[in-house]
């Protein structure tokens, strides 16, 4: 199991890490709503930890931004302040469940289990298709008609990016934003380099080019014919 804590109180964060590490989860952490916003649509996790309490954009906008992509990802909301509209108002905004701040570890670790079993019954389909070029959110698998492509983590990630967005043009920048954490990586050139090796791996040896370069603006990936 995949977790994604997102909590910018570094105490707390380190701790939960921990703790979840101890029990088995693997677990990645973001300081800010924009970085979560940011992994969760390019990476796979089976759930997010979402503190609604965050710098900039707060959990509850990660969680509708989520939503509104069709990132289905249970999430766990934390909150510190303990009223009924919080909670309303987590559950409105596509929250799986919620935890209010202080919380024993024990009822954390109760609640992410309940949650994996439900994110289990959901991964029945996380596939992503552009003709016969397929791509598993879940198990990572890479196939074009029929034959596996072995794919680096960056490259994976590049390609799930653009696969979510099928059809529609993305720029440098965007793609960049979704495979990196932006405070650690802002060179969206970099982008042309996996590109290349993407092809390389997904295009060359077939007749019809999926991965198609719109000049002046970015890239896509499509089935149909490049855009004029
Ligand atoms: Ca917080």
């Amino acid at each position: 199991m995949h977790v994604l804590i997102v909590e910018d109180e570094a105490k707390l964060s380190a701790y939960l890490k921990r703790g979840l590490e101890e029990e088995g989860y693997a677990v990645d952490l973001a300081h800010n709503g924009h970085d979560a916003l940011a992994w969760a649509r390019t990476m796979h996790f089976d759930m997010i930890v979402l503190d609604i309490m965050l710098p900039g954009m707060d959990g509850l906008a990660v969680c509708q931004a989520l939503r509104e992509r069709d990132i289905r990802t249970p999430i766990l909301m934390l909150t510190a302040r303990d009223t009924v509209d919080d909670r309303v108002v987590g559950l409105d905004a596509g929250a799986d469940d919620y935890l209010v701040k202080p919380f024993a570890f024990k009822e954390l670790l109760a609640r992410l289990r309940a949650l994996g079993r439900r994110s289990t019954e959901q991964e029945k389909s996380t596939v992503l298709t552009v003709g016969e070029l397929s791509l598993d959110t879940a198990t990572h698998q890479v196939t074009r008609d029929g034959q596996l492509i072995n794919l680096a983590a960056k490259e994976y990630a590049v390609l799930e990016c653009l696969m979510r967005e099928k059809n529609r043009v993305l720029t440098r920048d965007a793609i960049a934003d979704h495979v990196w954490d932006y405070s650690t990586f802002n060179e969206s050139n970099v982008i042309d380099v996996y590109i290349r090796n993407l092809r390389r791996k997904v295009d060359d040896p077939f007749d019809t080019k999926l991965i198609q370069t719109v000049r002046g603006v970015g890239y896509r990936i499509s089935e149909d014919a490049p855009l004029e």
